[in-house]
């Protein structure tokens, strides 16, 4: 009996670590459901971006009342799980708060950050949630926000709430339980803020008290185990997925694009120019993305990644415009039908051969074309994100593989094609103004 509080605890430990790790292994496999793509050059380069952007946040402070709000809640969360840490060890060594006297008087110094953090994390998810559902900021209500989006979002913020009432709740009990001498509450001193909890509960026996301080501690612990999981089939996976995403950027210029190998040396030897291979590629395989496994394992990484903030939508003409395109749906589709080809396999099903396509089933061409290539979505982005790649990748099957795009485009394509423009006149008859114009001025 003596030890059932710590079998009980590794058990818990156990199953949530075990289903965490299955998640895990899934959303990898889901991943490398995507094609190679080597984003392992300019290290230097890589790590910088991933300090400025991850975990500097730099982009989000274009934007510096949710940048606040959430940067309270980011420094939170890595700060205040500093105390998982001895929540781990009391858990399974039996103790109670192990650290109080090996840090001495600065135990309650640093349980007192622990809690204005707990309560700047409280004030941000009670602004958010406000933002979300009271003031309804546009870019939280698009179309493709209805639904499990906004209920993810809005649970997010409930359980860090619950959590965070649950440490102080924790907190204030414990002191009360040492003020009355209970030998198992080690004395620490006032933890500042729970201190404010404190007449709540002290008219309450011993008894309630353990009951109330033990019920806060499980629930806070589970609470922890349970969130861990959960974050992965959220879009609060970008806690942990901003960093790698970041740090495999794309570092080439916002403009450029991405020429295809196997085209651009079939250009060059139509043109008779030298080619880096002269032998043709053993498989030439699809030109251009219709599914998941035609994009990179970095377009899935960042679909995973994506936070659905929808800063991206909020800044593309096309979706300012009445279009049907929004960015941020690009990366919901791209995520939806990567979890439901990996479910598919992981159950012995008909996986990406299930009669579905990223392209046609989630994502429309009319969404596709309506992108100006501008790239506005992948500067808004704070965890640099790119969906333009993606669409242009759609892009380049619908017109090479299925020759599908608007017929205005096709005409700009043969002119491109013979004219070296996308005019239907030569670029050498580009000045033939400027000569009519010289005409009439010797005349005058
Ligand atoms: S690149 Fe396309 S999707 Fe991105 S903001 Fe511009 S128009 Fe919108
Ligand atoms: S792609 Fe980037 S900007 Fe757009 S919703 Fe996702 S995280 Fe936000």
């Amino acid at each position: 009996m003596e030890y059932i509080s710590q079998i009980a605890f590794l058990l818990v430990v156990g199953f949530f670590g075990f289903l965490l790790f299955k998640r895990i292994t899934q959303i990898k496999k889901n991943i490398l459901l995507g094609r190679d793509v080597d984003r392992t050059d300019q290290s230097g380069e890589r790590w910088k971006t991933m300090l400025l952007v991850a975990f500097g946040q730099k982009k989000m402070f274009k934007r510096i009342i949710p940048a606040v709000l959430h940067m309270f809640i980011y420094v939170g969360f890595i700060v205040i799980n500093l105390e998982v840490l001895e929540f781990l060890i009391d858990g399974v060594a039996g103790t109670h708060r192990i650290f109080a006297p090996i840090l001495g008087g600065f135990y309650p110094v640093l349980m007192g950050m622990f809690e204005f953090l707990a309560v700047l994390v409280l004030f941000s998810c009670v602004a958010f949630l406000i933002r979300r559902n009271v003031i309804k900021v546009p870019r939280f209500t698009k179309p493709e926000m209805k639904g499990w989006p906004a209920m993810d979002g809005n649970l997010i913020l409930v359980i860090e709430i619950v959590l965070m009432f649950a440490i102080l709740t924790m907190n204030a009990t414990d002191q009360v339980l040492q003020a009355k001498g209970d030998p198992h509450y080690v004395q620490t001193g006032a933890f500042f803020f729970s201190s404010f909890l404190v007449p709540i509960f002290e008219g309450m026996s011993n008894g309630a008290l353990v009951i109330l301080e033990r019920s806060a501690w499980w629930f806070h612990m589970v609470g922890i185990l349970a969130f861990a999981v959960y974050v992965t089939y959220s879009k609060h996976l970008h806690i942990f997925l901003a960093f790698p995403n970041t740090y495999y950027s794309n570092l080439n210029a916002k403009g450029y694009m991405d020429n295809m190998d196997t085209v651009t040396n079939e250009v060059k030897m139509m043109l008779g120019m030298p080619t880096e291979s002269t032998e043709p590629p053993a498989e030439i395989g699809r030109f251009g993305a219709k599914d998941v496994n035609d994009l990179t394992w970095k377009n899935i990484m960042e679909s995973y990644s994506c936070t659905e903030c929808g800063r991206c939508t909020s800044e593309c003409p096309a979706n300012h415009t009445g279009k049907k395109l929004s960015p941020r749906k690009i990366m919901m589709d791209t995520r939806d039908r990567a979890e439901e080809v990996g479910a598919s396999i992981a159950k012995g099903g008909k996986g990406l051969e299930d009669g579905k396509t990223l392209l046609g089933d989630y994502i429309t061409k009319e969404e596709i074309n309506a992108c100006t290539s501008c790239n506005a979505c992948v500067e808004a982005c704070p965890v640099n994100i790119n969906p333009l790649d993606i669409i242009l990748q759609m892009r380049r099957f619908v017109a090479m593989e299925e020759s599908g795009s608007p017929a205005s485009w096709n005409s700009m394509f043969s002119n491109v094609e013979t004219n070296f423009a996308p005019w239907k006149f030569s670029p050498a008859d580009r000045f033939n103004w400027s000569q009519e114009l010289k005409e009439e001025s010797n005349k005058a």
